[in-house]
């Protein structure tokens, strides 16, 4: 039998930082932390503040507003339009600690191109919320697919894990690359190396 799900419940931006300090002074309680010490005593309404306007704030803020400008010389163009090592700063949503790096994305054009910055503000967007890589790396793929109405888009996602360079195993050299292809990035295999070539073949920036 099916049973229906109850409404999702939705907070104001006041009713969810006051909800999230007080959850948080609890845990500092828990964790035997003296909330009158007053390097301390603003903690849980910082951290509230953080989640809700910075690093969650992909969870209420409505998508930004792109719009697409018209490519006359998309005939004319050999290849992709490439951008390499947009800045990644998420959440890992298993343990709630940062997961940071770069995101390459190419694209073929159909007649429509997208302001530079814009896929700084698809990835951030999708980036500002508690995160599975491969998951934000699908969700930016496709956004960018139905935006440029194009099938052919590829997105590579190369980021370190605080879950996994601060606890666990504790390495901090390694890092976790996922990737998705679209259309032609994935059935033809000259422009799949391509892509990977020129996102992966140069010094990465510093981490
Ligand atoms: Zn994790």
């Amino acid at each position: 039998m099916n049973v229906p799900k109850p409404p999702k419940k939705t907070f104001s931006r006041a009713q969810k930082i006051k909800k999230i300090a007080a959850a948080f002074e609890t845990i500092l309680q828990a964790l035997g932390i003296d909330l009158t010490n007053p390097s301390v005593r603003d903690t849980p309404l910082r951290i509230a503040k953080m989640y809700v306007e910075e690093l969650f704030r992909g969870l209420t803020q409505a998508f930004p507003r792109i719009t697409t400008v018209k490519d006359d010389f998309y005939q004319k163009r050999q290849g992709m339009i490439l951008v390499r090592n947009i800045t990644l700063h998420s959440t890992c949503e298993h343990h709630f600690v940062p997961m940071v790096g770069v995101v390459h994305i190419a694209y073929l054009s159909n007649g429509e191109v997208l302001g530079l910055s814009k896929l700084n503000r698809i990835v951030d967007f999708y980036a500002r919320r508690p995160q599975l890589q491969e998951r934000l790396t699908t969700e930016i793929a496709e956004k960018i697919a139905s935006l440029l109405n194009t099938e052919h888009v590829a997105v590579l996602v190369q980021a370190q894990h605080f879950c996994v360079m601060t606890r666990g195993v504790q390495d901090r050299s390694s890092d976790t690359i996922t990737h998705y292809f679209l259309g032609r990035f994935q059935d033809d295999p000259e422009l799949h190396r391509e892509f990977l070539e020129s996102a992966l073949h140069h010094p990465q920036p510093h981490l």
